[in-house]
């Protein structure tokens, strides 16, 4: 279950992130995986995901977030779910920046033994129009946090 007593209260500011996600308008099945998935196909989904969260503009602050809110299931940040379990027994709050709104994900993937992920080269209208793209992804879509 989330933890929802480490995050901050409802400040639009902080929150605001979850506007600017590369996942907007995504199916989140995507991102959060089925019941008994498993070995390849579970592999397969969760590299899909990942791929999308490095193009991804708030990727740090979704990271923090999932971190801060011990979030259980889906693809936060660019992270697994036993990649969040890894940080969170190894520490990640020495990587936060911003007051723990942010975190340096280059720096949790290289404690994971992870290949950095490229940010995208897509050109800056590109980006800003899959940021007004309409949808939602319902676990970033509820404010202050998802609690399952
Ligand atoms: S899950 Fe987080 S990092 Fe990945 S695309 Fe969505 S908002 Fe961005």
């Amino acid at each position: 279950m989330s933890n929802v007593t480490r995050l901050p209260g409802p400040i639009a500011e902080v929150w605001d992130w979850q506007r600017n996600g590369a996942c907007r308008g995504r199916d989140s099945a995507q991102f959060f995986h089925p019941d008994g998935e498993r070995g390849a196909s579970r592999a397969r989904r969760e590299n899909a995901a990942k791929a999308v969260c490095g193009s991804c503009p708030v990727r740090a602050e979704c990271a923090a977030h999932a971190l801060a809110a011990k979030e259980p299931y889906g693809v936060w940040g660019g992270f697994t779910e036993t990649e969040r379990i890894r940080l969170l027994a190894s520490g990640w709050e020495d990587a936060a920046e911003r007051g723990r709104y942010r975190v340096d994900v280059r720096r949790l993937e290289a404690r994971l033994g992870l290949p950095t992920r490229v940010m995208s080269t897509a050109p800056p209208g590109v980006i800003a129009a899959q940021r007004r793209r309409p949808g939602r992804r319902p676990s970033l879509g509820r404010v202050p946090v998802t609690v399952r």
